[in-house]
């Protein structure tokens, strides 16, 4: 009688396992798959600047804010010139007015902003350049650039403590939703920060 019921409750147990399987099988099927970390192969050799240098790593979230950070953050030597990390289309061109300011929400957050949609392997990039001086833009939406093309100039408008660039780099859509380790992107000799995961 024992192992009757023993044999019948791991009979239970195996089903009600294979169920489970089966139920996190099917929820893997419908929720879109992680984006994928580029390979070595696709690192562009472009800088945001001609003498970047990074003063805040990339941090994945939960949250955009400390010590989380969607993006890197480099500041300019000499030349304020912003210039183009990858070859693109400009999808968002935010020339101002973009006042300096504490966290609110939304747009705001990045002030004056370039946002470059790029193609790369099938998959499109959206490469984000933060904080421009209001009123510097050298580009518009709609505007081809290659990398190194001009595309304003470094400032601190948006929610930003200092004059810097904001570089980051995301999946799908032009926004911090979907950001990735924009770090294989770069030219490895601008990257000194050693906290990005
Ligand atoms: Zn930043």
């Amino acid at each position: 009688m024992i192992r009757t019921l023993t044999c019948g409750c791991l009979i239970a147990v195996l089903a009600f396992a294979m169920l489970l399987i089966g139920i996190v099988g099917a929820l893997g099927a419908l929720l879109p798959s992680l984006p994928n970390q580029p390979t070595a192969t696709q690192v562009a050799t472009g800088r945001p600047c001609a003498d970047p240098i990074e003063t805040q790593g990339y941090m994945p979230g939960p949250g955009a804010f400390e010590p989380h950070h969607t993006g890197i953050d480099f500041a300019c030597e000499g030349n304020l010139t912003l210039t183009a990390v990858m070859a693109g289309t400009v999808v968002i061109a935010d020339d101002g007015p973009c006042p300096n300011t504490y966290y609110t929400s939304g747009a705001r957050t990045f002030g004056c902003n370039v946002d470059i949609e790029t193609e790369l392997d099938g998959r499109k990039l959206f490469a984000r350049y933060g904080h421009m001086a209001q009123g510097s833009l050298d580009v518009l939406v709609g505007e081809q650039v290659v990398a190194g093309d001009a595309l304003g100039t470094e400032g601190e408008s948006g929610y930003a403590t200092g004059r810097h660039v904001h570089f980051e780099i995301d999946l799908g859509a032009a926004s911090t939703a979907d950001c990735i380790n924009p770090v294989p992107y770069l030219d490895p000799a601008i990257i000194h920060c050693p906290c990005h995961n």
